[in-house]
């Protein structure tokens, strides 16, 4: 039986009246097990014009309160931690420990949000000039937006409520229709944490809501997740209706071996890092660069007896899996596709994942594992992110070209060095052309406390998401100069009479 998920909208869970409808499947099965109604523009600028509403009370509530309701978010968001992996791997596919890692790192976003107040304070400045006093302000926009994608269901809606309420804005996420369980649940949270109704409002949807988002003039922020076509056309449609936006695209990591590195933990990190969650991160590795034609022989004859033991099946195996199935049917056929072209345009598929299959599972979205060597930089399988449990290598024949490679790289989300030189690992930190990157550490996705956000084409706008750029970019600055000349006369009596 397949069950009709809903929105969450002013703190309840309503059912679509649009009749569109999409399938989320289970994509260990393949099974259709929900449907998730498609907003129409109607019910997005419905929920938007509530928010409106609600967000003035909540601009109120003073940002030490508001943090109060991230702290009981946090306790509740530990409390249901496994209900709502539960729900991100049923629908992802993504195994219960990944599944656990995805609402981990969005509850550090949470809990970073607590100390809210700190990052509103403003500036100020007595006696600028004289009797002139000028101080800023940090205030909510209003009513904001989260377009998210299916790869974390929870980490990625919760770096867009997190700061954009706790600064006192209402917040309209709108999840990927893939997976909409665990946004719904962690908006119920909400409630249940006191967040008053209206302010974290879920509206699911198709392109129809997104563009909906995209021209309400209520909206005045942005905040999206996804493949980089769809972040460029967000970003562009959003900032030419005057919006502010901020738009976070596709990857293709490299991770570069030096000679020197530790091989055997170059190769592990390798396969935690291609492989793991499917490939289906956005800080997944999918390019590895070993420098010299040594290092890349020693690299591969350590891959493939890792690779060979990758345990890939579903979440609810008795034995922990590597990875699982990918999301949908389309998203597998489109990396066998690109599998194809990656031998027909002339590189050694030295692991073949193909014909993968499950007893029991026939029907599932399971890709087996791929490595490929001697890929060279004009293959599609180079240029473009496969999102699959797929892993390139591109040999180098010095650390320049290496360095050269990743910088050139279209996308610049994410990137790696293993090596034992400091040297070698300072000066690729420092010359590398990518927004992220890791020494000896393949997935260098920054704590809470600092921001998230790559370059090139992997983002669009120019601040980060979550820690101290969130709290940028969910506030306007009002800057105040005030002149009060001295009431006070010479021999201290003031101007006006004190009231007795
Ligand atoms: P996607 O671009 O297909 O979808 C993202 C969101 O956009 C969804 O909510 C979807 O409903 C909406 N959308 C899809 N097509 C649209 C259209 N034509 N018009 C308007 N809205 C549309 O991405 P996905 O497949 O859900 O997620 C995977 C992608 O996200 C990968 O490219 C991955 O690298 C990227 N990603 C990037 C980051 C980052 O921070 N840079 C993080 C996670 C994922």
């Amino acid at each position: 039986m397949t069950t009709e998920l809903t929105h969450y909208i002013n703190g309840k869970h309503v059912k679509g009246t649009s009749g569109r409808f999409a399938d989320v499947f289970n994509p260990a099965t393949g099974e259709v097990q929900a449907k998730t109604p498609l907003a129409s523009v109607d019910e997005l600028n419905q929920a938007v014009a509530d928010a409106a509403k609600a967000q003035e009370e909540w601009a109120a509530v003073n940002p030490q309160k508001r943090a109060r309701v991230m702290m009981e978010y946090v306790r509740l968001i530990n409390r249901d931690m496994d209900k709502l992996a539960e729900a991100i791997s049923r629908e992802h596919g993504k195994t219960i420990p990944d599944a656990r890692g995805d609402v981990q790192r969005g509850m550090e976003v949470i809990e970073f949000c607590i100390g809210a107040p700190h990052f509103l304070k403003g500036e100020y400045s007595g006696n600028a000039s004289t009797g002139i006093d000028i101080y800023s302000m940090r205030q909510p926009l209003g009513v904001v937006a989260g377009i998210t994608p299916f790869n974390f269901p929870a980490m990625i809606p919760m770096w867009k409520m997190g700061p954009a309420i706790a600064a006192g804005n209402a917040v309209i996420i709108k999840p990927s229709e893939r997976d909409p369980s665990c946004p719904l649940m962690l908006a119920e949270l909400w409630t249940e944490a006191g967040l008053p109704d209206g302010i974290c409002q879920v509206v699911n949807g198709d392109k129809e809501s997104v563009d909906a988002i995209l021209d309400n003039e209520t909206i005045m922020a942005v905040g999206f997740v996804g493949s980089t076509p769809i972040a460029q056309y967000i970003y562009g449609r959003a900032c030419s209706n005057g919006k502010r936006a901020q738009c976070f695209g596709g990857a293709k990591n490299h991770m570069i071996i030096m000679p020197d590195a530790d091989m055997d933990q170059a190769a592990d990190a390798l396969i935690g890092a291609g492989y793991g969650a499917a490939g289906e991160r956005c800080m997944a590795i999918s390019v590895a660069v070993p420098v010299g034609d040594e290092t890349a022989d020693k690299l591969i004859e350590k891959l493939v007896p890792r690779i060979e033991k990758l345990k890939v099946g579903p979440y609810t195996s008795d034995t922990e899996m590597d990875y699982g199935p990918v999301v949908t049917a389309e998203a597998k056929k489109r990396i066998e596709g690109l599998v194809q072209s990656g031998i027909d345009q002339g590189a050694e598929l030295v692991v073949d994942g193909r014909g993968f299959s499950l007893q029991g599972y026939e029907d599932g979205f399971f890709v087996g594992p791929h490595l490929f060597d001697k890929v060279t930089p004009e293959m599609d399988i180079y240029q473009q992110e496969i999102f699959g449990p797929v892993l390139c290598t591109v040999r180098a024949g010095s650390y320049e070209e290496a360095l050269k490679l990743a910088s050139d790289h279209e996308m610049g989300n994410g990137t790696a060095i293993f090596t034992r030189d400091g040297d070698a690992a300072r000066d690729f930190a420092s010359r590398v052309n990518v927004g992220m990157v890791g020494v000896n550490f393949p997935i260098p996705v920054p704590l809470a406390h600092y921001t998230f956000g790559g370059w090139k084409k992997s983002a669009f706008g120019d601040l980060n998401q979550y820690g101290p750029d969130a709290f940028k970019f969910y506030t306007k600055t009002k800057t105040v100069t005030s002149r009060w000349p001295s009431g006070i006369k010479e021999g201290g009596e003031f101007h006006f009479k004190l009231a007795d």
